[in-house]
C-alpha cells in the first residue's frame, strides 16, 4: 500500500503502524490503567490501512470493536537517534486516524498477558484521514480532535492533552526503530471509546485537518 507524503513527487509504501498506548490520562481512566512511565508502543500491520470513504469491517472473531479517534504523525524522513529539537523535521504531515481495536480480544489478551497483536492488527483496524503538511500544522500539540458515531459526538479532546507529545514520542520511537517515510505514528486516544456496530458511519475531525469518514461492516 502506498500514500502520497506532502509535498513529495512519488508516493511512498507505509511502513510501520507505531502505535501508543495510554497516552491521554482520561483514557487511562477510563480503562481502570496507571498512566505509563514510559510511552507505551505496539505495532500494526500497513495492511490493517484503509482512507477516507472506504469501510471498517466488523471481524467475526469479535463481538466489541472499539473506535480510538487519534492524532497520526507521518513520518517523512528517515532517522534514528533523533534529537528532541529535531524531532518535528521528521514530519511530513499530520492526519486523523482510528485505532480500531477488538476490545473482548484485547482484554483477554491483557488477562493471559498476551500481545495486542491480533485484537489492534484486523485489516481495515487502522483508518487513516487526508494527511495535511505539516507546514500548514502551526502546532500539533494543540489541536481539537473529535468522533462523532452517526453524528453523535463519542470522543472530543485536544492534542495539549498528550502525556507525551509528538516531539517527545518521534525521539522515543527513534531509540527502538529506523523511522523510515511513510511511517505512521498514532499518538492515543483521549477518553469516550466505545463500540462500534454494522451500519454506523464514523466521522473524524480536527482543526486545520481534513475530515476522516468510514463505514463499519460486517466482514464478508
Ligand atoms: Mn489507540
Amino acid at each position: 500500500m502506498k500514500i502520497s507524503l506532502p509535498e513529495r513527487p512519488d508516493p511512498v509504501h507505509v511502513g510501520k503502524l507505531l502505535c501508543i498506548g495510554r497516552n491521554y490520562a482520561d483514557h487511562a481512566a477510563e480503562m481502570d490503567r496507571d498512566v505509563p512511565e514510559a510511552p507505551m508502543v505496539f505495532l500494526k500491520p500497513a495492511t490493517a490501512l484503509i482512507r477516507t470513504g472506504e469501510a471498517v469491517r466488523l471481524p467475526p472473531q469479535s463481538q466489541d470493536v472499539h473506535h480510538e479517534v487519534e492524532l497520526v504523525a507521518v513520518i517523512g524522513t528517515r532517522g534514528k537517534h533523533i534529537a528532541r529539537d529535531r524531532a518535528l523535521d521528521h514530519v511530513a504531515g499530520y492526519a486523523l486516524g482510528l485505532d480500531m481495536t477488538a476490545r473482548d480480544l484485547q482484554s483477554a489478551a491483557k488477562q493471559r498477558r498476551h500481545p495486542w497483536s491480533v485484537a489492534k492488527g484486523f485489516d481495515t483496524f487502522a483508518p487513516l484521514g487526508p494527511i495535511t503538511s505539516a507546514a500548514n500544522v502551526q502546532d500539533p500539540q494543540d489541536l481539537s480532535l473529535r468522533l462523532s458515531v452517526n453524528e453523535t459526538v463519542r470522543q472530543d479532546a485536544s492534542t495539549s492533552a498528550l502525556m507525551f507529545p509528538v516531539r517527545e514520542l518521534v525521539h522515543y520511537c527513534s531509540q527502538i526503530f529506523t523511522l523510515m517515510p511513510g511511517d505512521l505514528l498514532f499518538t492515543g486516544t483521549p477518553s469516550g471509546v466505545g463500540s462500534v456496530q454494522d451500519g454506523d458511519v464514523l466521522e473524524a475531525v480536527g482543526e486545520g485537518l481534513e475530515p476522516l469518514r468510514v463505514s463499519v461492516q460486517r466482514a464478508e
